[in-house]
């Protein structure tokens, strides 16, 4: 341990870190300044160039001035960010924290008995020559590394102009652009709300937000709804917005399908039942050249289940790591926080990552503050009450796969319709997603089924009658390398593995 008389030694080469945090979003940079503010000392490793995850993306700190709009456009809770951001700041030059901008962990090895182990690799854009980072040691890792969209597939989804909907975001976000001028934003769930917003916000024309469930299914769990009244305010604001802009939401409609040659030019938009087949009758085409498809979120669960922490299936469906109502998962001296435990949103991620955090430095053997303990574990109750809700409310429909034909791509990397998935389990008795995938090769490509995942196990699940189990999703997110490496990152996997020098270094000017 680096504490003495509650003071911490500044950081000093070749020590391994008390605590290694993986992802500075809104889970990440919560744990890490409250760990270091608890007497940790901190390394924190992000694949971001700067800090703030993908709630609080925004633009290249060091240009803002080539931006039209300040770094706050479109934010919510961005004095909670900038004041962790500040608060890092200030352990960084104190020595309690080295930030690891621009690296992405691909391998976690060890234990709490002997030390974990990360092997780092640099992504596209940052300094891919600190060798000394490629591998970092420390006594205990809170994993917060995020989510990423989840998509499904329609006739015509990878024709250029179909976007996911956190995409779409994500360019507002950080570079203040706006995807297309006609858009269809289509899914479920309150997110496709602030993509919507967003758009308008940049000019862009919003022909119709649709929204695959009815609003009703929120009736049926009122005081889940009622557990987080930000949000409903939050909601509040976008409906005063759509009726501003004369934005149609239209419940119950899904977009099906989307023409164009070479790029989006139409969507087709129909009418569902509750399970979500098409009423007949009811498709229309509406001429976009953007389609912003938001199917919820897909936990990045690869480090979790690559350290054999337990995980379970959530209530959307997502594989989501189990942990302890301090955020321990199953593996001693690993913590996990934020959408990595399931799809909860920024406040909650926040919170999950300063409980981690503590639970963290309890087991170091530091004292913490009991009370904010047991507030934060109040906080988290809530707001999982909350996603619980938001989640039946939102479910992906049980009979979207009727929407699809034969010659539908399920993999876009691997070119896989959805006949060869249905051919595996009909013609080769295959009877699950794994079996699937290595014969049929979905998965298998570029994205290593981050893109086609989700869908291709409902599918399975679907023509099998099996239901989907952690078990049966857990050998597709099981992968030796986590992330696409540099061979030279391989290559030094021979060299022994010295302790991360923890020693600060210049950042970006
Ligand atoms: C594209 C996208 C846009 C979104 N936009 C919004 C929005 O506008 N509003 C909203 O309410 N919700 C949004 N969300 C949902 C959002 O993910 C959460 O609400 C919130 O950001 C979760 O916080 P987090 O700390 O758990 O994860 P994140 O914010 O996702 O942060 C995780 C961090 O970990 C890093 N990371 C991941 N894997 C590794 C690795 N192996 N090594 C090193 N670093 C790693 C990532 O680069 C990222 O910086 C978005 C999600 C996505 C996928």
């Amino acid at each position: 341990m680096s504490v003495a008389d509650g003071a911490v030694e500044p950081a000093a080469a070749g020590v391994p870190a008390d605590l290694a945090v993986i992802g500075a979003g809104p889970a990440g940079l919560s744990a890490a300044v409250v760990a270091a503010e608890a007497g940790l000392r901190v390394v924190l490793v992000d694949a971001g160039i700067q800090t703030g995850g993908q709630y609080w993306r925004h633009p290249d700190e060091w240009h803002l001035d080539a931006f039209a709009e300040p770094e706050h456009t479109g934010h919510h809770h961005w004095a909670r960010y900038r004041g962790l951001r500040e608060r890092l700041r200030r352990h960084i030059d104190a020595g309690r924290i080295v930030h690891r901008a621009g690296r992405q962990v691909w391998r976690m090895d060890g234990d709490a008995r002997s030390g974990f182990l990360l092997r780092t690799t640099a992504v596209a854009g940052a300094d891919a020559a600190a060798v000394d980072d490629r591998a970092i040691r420390a006594e205990r890792v809170v994993l917060a590394p995020g989510a990423y969209d989840r998509q499904l597939p329609v006739p015509g989804w990878t024709l250029p102009g179909v976007m996911a909907a956190g995409g779409v975001q994500a360019m507002l976000k950080a570079d203040q652009v706006a995807a297309g001028r006609r858009a269809v934003v289509a899914g479920t769930g309150p997110f496709l709300l602030a993509v919507a917003a967003g758009l308008v916000r940049a000019g862009v024309e919003v022909v119709a937000v649709c929204e695959a469930n009815a609003l009703s299914r929120w009736a049926v769990t009122p005081l889940r709804a009622l557990q987080e009244p930000g949000k409903l305010v939050e909601g509040a604001g976008y409906a005063a917005a759509f009726v501003r802009h004369r934005i149609p939401v239209r419940t119950r409609t899904v977009v099906t399908a989307v023409t164009g040659e070479g790029r989006v030019t139409g969507a087709t938009i129909a009418r569902v039942d509750s399970a979500g087949r098409v009423r007949p009758g009811t498709e229309r085409t509406a001429d976009v050249d953007l389609v912003a498809f938001g199917w919820g979120f897909t936990p990045q669960i690869e480090l979790v289940v690559g350290a054999g922490a337990e995980t379970r299936i959530d209530v959307d469906g997502s594989l989501v790591a189990v942990v302890d109502v301090d955020q321990r998962t199953s593996v001693t001296g690993l913590y996990a926080a934020g959408e990595v435990t399931g799809i909860g949103g920024a406040v909650q991620s926040c919170a999950e990552g300063e409980l981690a955090a503590l639970a963290a430095a309890v087991d170091a053997g530091l004292a913490i503050s009991a009370a904010t303990a047991r507030r934060l574990r109040r906080r988290l109750a809530r707001g999982r009450s909350f996603a619980v809700g938001m989640h039946r409310a939102s479910p992906v429909p049980e009979q979207w796969a009727t929407w699809l034909r034969d010659d539908t791509l399920v993999c876009r990397c691997e070119e896989v319709p959805l006949s060869a998935v249905r051919a595996t389990v009909t013609d080769l008795a295959a009877d699950d997603a794994r079996d699937v995938r290595v014969t049929a090769r979905p998965g298998m490509g570029m994205c290593q089924g981050r893109v086609c995942g989700f869908a291709l196990s409902c599918l399975v699940a679907h023509e099998t009658g099996r239901t989907r189990r952690a078990v049966d999703v857990e050998p597709l997110v099981r992968r030796p390398i986590g992330t696409p490496v540099r061979v030279a990152d391989l290559a030094a996997l021979a060299e022994p593995a010295g302790p991360a020098d923890l020693s600060p270094r210049k950042e970006r000017s």
